[in-house]
């Protein structure tokens, strides 16, 4: 299993050419398996995943906030019939899902009804999905602290765990479940989009901070956590000094990055 990171930016896409190494696309991350293409959010980053039509591709969304839905309709291969693409939510069940989809890439905000058009591309409940993939991995949500709701999620094969934990403001009243969802991974995904002193002021926004990401880390038996959702106007320079202050098995997300599990 592979984990290839196609977006790491909170919130908005920031292209600017002092954010160009760690990457300005928002969240979305690919999990590559053998039968399997699993993605965690659709973000600006989806419009450069090479989407196998020999493997079954699934997006599971956390939510449904701009920043990890909006590249969804730009991807080449997802409009192409032979691409064959589950999208599913912990969030929402099929029906309400398929809405908000084609409500966002409609109308006012898009210039089709894209998903009107998309015979290759199907809606599905988490669990009726979670059962569908049963015989190639395991698949589990988790409630998170985020307005308007939020899910993470972790993904099990052959022994190898990834856990994506965007978006999230951390609560120590979660700190219990969210250990025992993430204890054992190889790999944890941290929203981290503030440090510590930003967080005081932006204390119901929704996201948490990298020094929280660092106390989580100490306590937890896991291998490593890749720290994203970087806020949109943190530049290459300021995540470099932060990367180089992170404890061993703290890492920053970097756009284009492959991790094998
Ligand atoms: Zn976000
Ligand atoms: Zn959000």
């Amino acid at each position: 299993m592979k984990l290839i990171t196609h977006g790491c930016r909170g919130s908005i896409p920031n292209p600017s050419k002092e954010m160009l190494r760690y990457g300005g696309n928002t969240t979305c991350f690919e999990l590559n398996m053998d039968d399997f293409q699993v993605f965690f959010d659709a973000g600006s980053g989806f419009q450069n995943a090479v989407l196998d039509k020999n493997k079954e591709v699934i997006i599971f969304f956390s939510h449904f906030h701009h920043d990890h839905v909006q590249g969804l309709a730009f991807n080449r291969y997802l409009l192409e019939p032979e691409t064959k693409t589950l999208i599913c939510s912990a969030m929402v069940n099929s029906e309400k899902l398929s809405e908000i989809i084609r409500s966002y890439f409609s109308g006012v905000f898009f210039p089709l009804d894209l998903f009107d058009n998309l015979d290759n591309v199907t809606f599905s409940g988490f669990n009726e999905a979670q059962r569908m993939v049963s015989g190639g991995f395991k698949i589990e949500a988790i409630k998170l602290n985020h307005p308007g709701g939020s899910f993470g999620y972790s993904v099990t094969q052959n022994n190898k765990k990834c856990v994506f934990l965007c978006d999230n403001e951390f609560t120590t009243s979660q700190a219990d479940e969210l250990k025992i969802f993430a204890e054992k991974a190889d790999v944890v995904i941290w929203d981290g989009m503030f440090t510590k002193e930003e967080l005081r002021l932006k204390t119901g926004w929704g996201h948490s901070s990298i020094q929280q990401g660092i106390d989580f880390f100490s306590n937890l038996n896991c291998g490593e956590i890749i720290i994203s959702h970087h806020a949109p106007y943190r530049t290459d320079a300021e995540l470099d000094i932060i990367e180089q202050s992170l404890p061993n098995g703290i890492h920053l997300a970097k756009d284009g990055q492959v991790l094998k599990l």
